[in-house]
């Protein structure tokens, strides 16, 4: 049978690996993703590594060739990194280059025929650095363990791979140039490739799933102001309805929609009119709670959800009117009179979004017709769509429409 040349198989899982590394490389340049490129980078040192220590094992003899396996540490090192810049941490130049100077050490201090004790330190510093890596991929991901065993698995065993002339070391102790022609170092050879094709499948998965990620919040936030739009204020509010109604808590709904925003838009310009919609958005966030939901509804229309009762509510959207009221925007040099009418409707748990939003929004009618800069509320509390139709089913007989406020009672708002 045929013989497969040790040389010629690093040879092939280098250039294999140093492939691999410039399509990253290149994809990470492309997608402007810093992670990608330092993997690349790392793929690419690591190859030239292999590559060298094969082709200079033979001319160099075993110390200069030993020397050269630093940087194959050195390429590990970036791996590590790589995942660690994924996440967002910041590079670690002592932490890439530890593990070849802790090689270099150990060649400076061992003897020149403890082939065993240097070939257990060096898989030793490779296999630390796959767990490190394993356990950076595996800390951001806690929620979707099923689609993460790769991140985890795939280190892992590149380590035990790694480890394995340390368990066969300790069979063959005592003959150690035989160990040295063990089958591990094809195995090893092969398992090199796996380790990097398997990787680079890793790495895109986790790229991917950030892009679709990324996309969805693009998906439901308002790029002008930076809060939800209508979509997303939509989604995030259901799951707190939800939430609050499974508690038996209240929930209230504000619409806000800034006073004669138009004139504001004819006499600065339509610039001016969005940076003062960037302002209210901020000065509503920041004036309500971390757990109120604020979404842009339409061009000048704000609404917020906030997990609490009618009263105190009323107090926050107070606050908000008379914040932006009092906020002192000027625009060219001319101080602006910025006012919002708000309409305020409370419910009981699980009342639905839209009809909050119906009943809202005739209270914020009736502060727009009672002069504006004003907060109103709805008096009376809508009825959930739901409850209202098991009413009507139980009953038999129609019920007035659901969600109508019928008495309205302006909170007497004063002009700033
Ligand atoms: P009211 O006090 O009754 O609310 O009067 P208003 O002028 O605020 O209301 P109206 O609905 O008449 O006008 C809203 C204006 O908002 C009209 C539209 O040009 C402007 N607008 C809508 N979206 C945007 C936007 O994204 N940027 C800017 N600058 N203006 C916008
Ligand atoms: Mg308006
Ligand atoms: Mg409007």
């Amino acid at each position: 049978m045929m013989s497969l040349d040790i040389a010629t198989l690093y040879l092939v899982a280098a250039l294999v690996a140093a492939l691999l590394g410039v399509m990253l490389l290149y994809f990470g340049r492309q997608e402007n993703i810093v992670a990608l490129t330092w993997w690349g980078a790392a793929y690419i040192v690591g190859a030239a590594s292999v590559a060298a220590w094969t082709l200079a094992s033979s001319r160099l003899g075993a110390g200069p060739a030993l020397m050269l396996n630093a940087i194959g540490m050195l390429a590990c090192g970036m791996v590590w990194n790589a995942a660690r810049v994924f996440h967002g941490r910041p590079t670690s130049w002592p932490g890439i280059a530890f593990g070849a100077l802790l090689w270099l050490a150990a060649l400076a201090m061992l003897k020149s025929d403890a082939y065993a004790m240097r070939i257990t330190v060096g898989a030793a510093i490779v296999a630390a650095y796959a767990v490190l890596t394993a356990s950076e991929l595996w800390s951001e991901r806690r929620k979707s363990m099923k689609r993460r065993w790769p991140t985890i698995v795939i280190p892992v065993l590149h380590g035990f791979v790694l480890m394995l002339p340390i368990l066969i070391g300790d069979l063959l102790r005592g003959d150690d140039s035989a160990f040295a022609e063990s089958i591990w170092v094809s195995v090893f050879a092969i398992e090199l490739v796996l380790y990097a094709v398997g990787t680079v499948f890793i790495i895109f998965m986790l790229v991917s799933e950030r892009t679709v990620s990324a996309h969805r919040v693009a998906a439901s936030m308002d790029p002008l102001t930076g809060v939800f739009n209508r979509r997303g204020f939509a989604e995030a509010t259901a799951r707190i309805i939800e939430r609050e109604a499974n508690a038996g808590r209240p929930v209230t709904v504000m619409i806000l929609d800034i006073d004669h925003f138009k004139s504001i838009n004819d006499r600065f310009g339509h610039p001016a009119g969005d940076q003062i919609l960037r302002e209210f958005a901020a000065t509503l966030t920041n004036t309500l709670r971390m757990t109120d939901l604020c979404g842009r509804i339409g061009g000048e229309e704000f609404a917020a959800l906030l997990p609490c009762s009618m009263d105190e509510a009323l107090i926050a959207a107070e606050r908000v009117r008379e914040a932006f009221a009092t906020s002192g925007l000027v625009v060219d040099d001319t101080p602006l009179e910025t006012t919002v009418s708000i309409g305020v409707a409370g419910g009981p748990a699980g009342t639905e979004l839209e009809v909050l939003l119906a009943a809202a929004d005739t209270a914020l009618y009736q502060a727009k017709r009672g002069g504006r800069n004003r907060v109103a509320s709805a008096s009376e509390e809508p009825v959930s769509l739901v409850k209202e139709r098991k009413v009507i089913a139980k009953a038999g007989r129609p019920v007035a429409a659901a969600g109508v406020v019928r008495r309205v009672a302006p909170l007497g708002g004063v002009r700033a």
